[in-house]
């Protein structure tokens, strides 16, 4: 951090920071200018809290000079992290992870994971708590979905995502899922963050529909800060002006994170689009952008679904989308 005091500042007020830096256990170095003195903080500064030396007497400026994260920066850890969700590896090859935007009847649920599998899908994806914009839609049908994941687990063999909307809900989704999925709308829920990094499942962290880069990273801190450093990124669009599309997906974040972030990046572009028939055509462009795989909201009768039917590709679309996205993959990796 770089503290800039203001033309006027007493030698007491630049005494002040000084002070303050150094009970913090940081050195401060002066630079006494002509007309204003400079004071940068030598030691890490994300350990102290920013305002506590901006809003001192005398400072005009303070300018972070560390980003918002250390743990998930590429900076600290060079390499991309590979995590393991049952015995599927995300961050090394390419992973696809499909299913309903629900869990729905057990039977449905189980055929339509059975169809995802044999479409090239190794990870089912099927949300048993929905946090939904309206108080009057389907909320999800909680436990009881659970254990229908349970039984696709054991009926087809792929480990499940799934949502965890609630630090009430941590311990029994995880006794069912093999990976926590965080939303967009808990991307900012700190406290269902922080209490996910004191589990030993990998957390996938969806992107806030506001939410820059940095801050999407600064989230997942509260996940590794906690011991928790099994943390997958999720891209799914951002609002824009635009309203032909649900969303914006941001391709550009999947570059981004990979040059900040040691995270692998998976691409969502079921919710990224909200419509069914760009979904292929984005999931080959995130490919090409270098995400790590995807996640595609699959049914087998759309317009049955209890949610997201409008994006849902059915199951022989995702067969070959998971095709092309294996070939665009060979060339551009
Ligand atoms: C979902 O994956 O079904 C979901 C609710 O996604 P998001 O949090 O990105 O809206
Ligand atoms: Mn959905």
């Amino acid at each position: 951090m770089v503290v800039i005091m203001r033309p006027a500042a007493s030698d007491s007020e630049v005494a002040g920071v000084v002070q303050r830096i150094e009970k913090f256990g940081m050195q401060a170095h002066l630079s006494r200018g002509k007309e204003r003195t400079i004071i940068g903080l030598i030691g890490d500064e994300r350990e102290i809290d920013f305002d506590s030396i901006a809003a001192l007497p005398g400072v005009e400026r303070a300018i972070p000079i560390l980003k918002p994260y250390k743990y998930v920066s590429r900076e600290v850890h060079p390499e991309t992290a590979t995590i393991a969700v049952g015995d599927v590896v995300i961050g090394r090859d390419l992973v696809f992870m499909a299913g309903p935007c629900s869990v729905e009847e057990e039977d449905t649920t189980l055929r339509i994971a059975e169809q995802c599998r044999r479409a090239g899908a190794q990870i089912f994806r099927a949300g048993a708590y929905k946090p939904r914009t309206s108080a009057w839609s389907f909320q999800g049908l909680r436990e009881k979905g659970l254990q229908i994941l349970a039984k696709v687990r054991q009926a087809t063999g792929l480990p499940v995502v799934t949502e965890v909307v609630d630090t009430a809900d941590i311990q029994i989704v995880g006794q069912y899922a093999d990976m926590y999925q965080v939303g967009m709308r808990n991307m900012r829920n700190y406290a269902l963050l922080g209490e996910l990094g004191k589990t030993d499942k990998p957390v996938l962290l969806k992107r806030g529909d506001s939410a820059k880069l940095e801050e999407w990273l600064a989230a997942a801190d509260y996940v590794a800060r906690n011991g928790n450093d099994k943390i997958i990124l999720c891209e799914r669009g951002i609002r824009t002006f635009e309203d032909y599309t649900r969303n914006t997906l941001d391709l550009n974040a999947v570059g981004g994170a990979i040059t900040e972030s040691c995270l692998p990046i998976v691409v969502d572009p079921s919710h990224g689009t909200g419509r069914a028939e760009l979904v292929a055509p984005m999931s080959r462009a995130a490919v090409a952008a270098g995400a790590h795989g995807l996640m595609l909201e699959v049914h087998d009768n759309p317009r049955l679904a209890w949610s997201d039917g409008k994006q849902s590709i059915v199951p022989a679309e995702l067969e070959r989308l998971i095709q092309d996205c294996r070939r665009i993959h060979e060339l551009t990796r």
